[in-house]
């Protein structure tokens, strides 16, 4: 699909429009100048002074709309683009007849915009009022938000007030082997033993120093999260080293409020790794089926069988892990409805504590993705079926949603959802969806967001995403980040 959206001189209007029109074409090209081979026109009328924008159609059916409403002036190109923004969708829905439930937005963290409005003093009344007029957010996305707000605020009371401690995520690189769709950071640990060493002596320098600091200016933390690639890549022996580092460099383990380590993988899993689990008072772990169909896990190179992944389940089960989560993914590569009823009929027969029910995206820098015409995936009504069906599966099974995030490229436009029984939703997947507290990310691949204490502001700063880089960069990527800190934490003088 070829569009000319005429009228809009800022090249800014660029990328907001090209991520709404990935939402109704696969390939679509957005043209602010004109260009002879496009399919449609769009023709765009802006009244800077009032904000108000008239859009109309042109090609095949003509339609037109506006969007005309009274906006802050200190943020004016910012109400200019969500008006125009809200005009370019509307034609586009009446063009293709797609109606997209998250309407205008294209951003990761729906629930993040709630919050901020609630925050503000505004009624809730207000707020879905504006979710739903000015972003087209459908009803039923809006209930969605509004119920996981209430849970977060629940599990979390002190959510709005935990700017002066901070939460830790440790990144570990290692996989036994990569998965087709995976973008994260994670390197097939077999042969790598030389890598991993000087790994783990880069990881624990930077939990010694960005302990010493935390402890040195009484900074709490509130959770502390292991991914990667998967944690218990490593060997028993080395995650024993690990925590022991972990519970010597940080500040009042004891109040530390939840401590995750994801076993994502269950061919990593051994009785001697959840032996050290258990020792050192690991709160909840990570055993990702993804799906229950062998023929799925090979063909996105998954090397483990089903039938693992539900012997690992119980063998963590009966040496004391009582906070289970499980990650599954709708429309993998040769699933449909049938396919999803059986993972859910197979999870119903686990009940873990917590459900991650993840819609496939195409990830860019995936294998998936660059082979594109290899995988055969289901289509948007179906896929919508599979997540209506999470949805009320979900629910009969007592579980509630408590956090949500979106990517791009998402199969049917559609979105991640956290589920967890009563009093077992994770801590920290709400702290990093909602960005209230300061992330430090250490390790390979870990990126930390601070947010500053009294102002909100975000500064990002990444560790390198390959091994050789971080084990050539680590005492760089500490001090780096202790300064950051420092600005934000600074000494106080009595
Ligand atoms: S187990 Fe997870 S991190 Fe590792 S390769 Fe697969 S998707 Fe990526």
């Amino acid at each position: 699909m070829n569009i000319n959206v005429l009228g809009l001189s800022d090249e800014r209007f660029q990328r907001p429009l090209d991520l709404l029109s990935q939402l109704f074409f696969e390939e679509c090209k957005v043209n602010l100048f004109e260009d002879q081979n496009a399919n449609i026109t769009i023709n765009m009328n802006i009244d800077e002074t009032k904000c108000l924008v008239i859009g109309s159609l042109v090609g095949g059916d003509e339609f037109s709309t506006h969007y005309d409403k009274n906006e802050d002036p200190k943020l004016h190109f910012k109400a200019i683009k969500k008006a125009v923004s809200y005009v370019f969708l509307k034609l586009l829905q009446e063009y293709t007849g797609i109606q997209q439930k998250w309407g205008i937005l294209t951003g990761i963290r729906p629930t993040k915009l709630l919050h901020k409005k609630l925050k503000s003093g505004m009624s809730r009344e207000a707020a879905f009022k504006e979710l739903q007029e000015d972003y087209l957010i459908h009803e039923e996305k809006i209930a969605l938000m509004q119920n996981i707000i209430d849970r977060q605020l629940q599990v979390i009371p002190d959510l709005y007030n935990l700017q002066n401690e901070v939460s830790i995520y440790i990144g570990i690189p290692y996989c036994p082997t990569k998965c087709a769709y995976c973008t994260f950071p994670a390197y097939a640990i077999n042969g790598r033993q030389g890598s991993v060493d000087s790994f783990l002596y880069g990881l624990h320098y930077e939990i010694e120093y960005v302990g010493a600091f935390l402890k040195e200016r009484g900074i709490n933390i509130t959770t502390i999260y292991y991914g990667g690639g998967t944690p218990t890549s490593i060997t028993a022996e080395e995650m024993d080293l690990l925590y022991e580092k972990m519970y010597s460099s940080f500040p009042n383990m004891k109040n530390v409020r939840e401590i995750t380590v994801e076993a994502g993988r269950p061919d990593t899993i051994t009785p001697e790794k959840l032996e050290v689990l258990e020792k050192w008072n690991i709160d909840r772990i990570s055993i990702n089926p993804q799906s229950y169909h062998q023929q799925t896990l090979k063909a996105i190179g998954r090397h483990h069988t089903v039938e693992e992944t539900i012997t690992k389940f119980h063998l963590a089960r009966e040496m004391g892990m009582n906070n289970i989560n499980m990650d599954l993914i709708i429309g993998l590569p040769g699933e449909g409805l049938n396919e999803f009823q059986h993972t859910l009929n197979e999870t119903e027969k686990l009940m873990p504590e917590s459900l991650t029910v993840h819609t496939l995206s195409f990830k860019r820098a995936s294998e998936m993705t660059q082979n594109k015409q290899k995988y055969k995936v289901a289509d948007r009504k179906e896929v919508e079926q599979m997540m209506n069906e999470a949805t009320e599966w979900t629910s009969s099974h007592k579980y509630h949603p408590y956090y949500l995030y979106r990517q791009k490229n998402i199969l049917g436009n559609l979105e991640n959802i956290g589920y967890a029984l009563d009093g077992q939703d994770s801590l920290y997947n709400i702290l990093i969806m909602e960005e209230e507290q300061t992330i430090l990310g250490l390790g390979c691949g870990a990126s930390s967001k601070f947010v500053h204490p009294q102002t909100g502001q975000i500064t990002r700063f990444a560790n390198a995403k390959d091994p050789k880089s971080y084990n050539d960069g680590y005492e760089h990527y500490t001090h780096e980040k202790i300064k950051i800190l420092d600005t934000l934490f600074p000494m106080t003088t009595s």
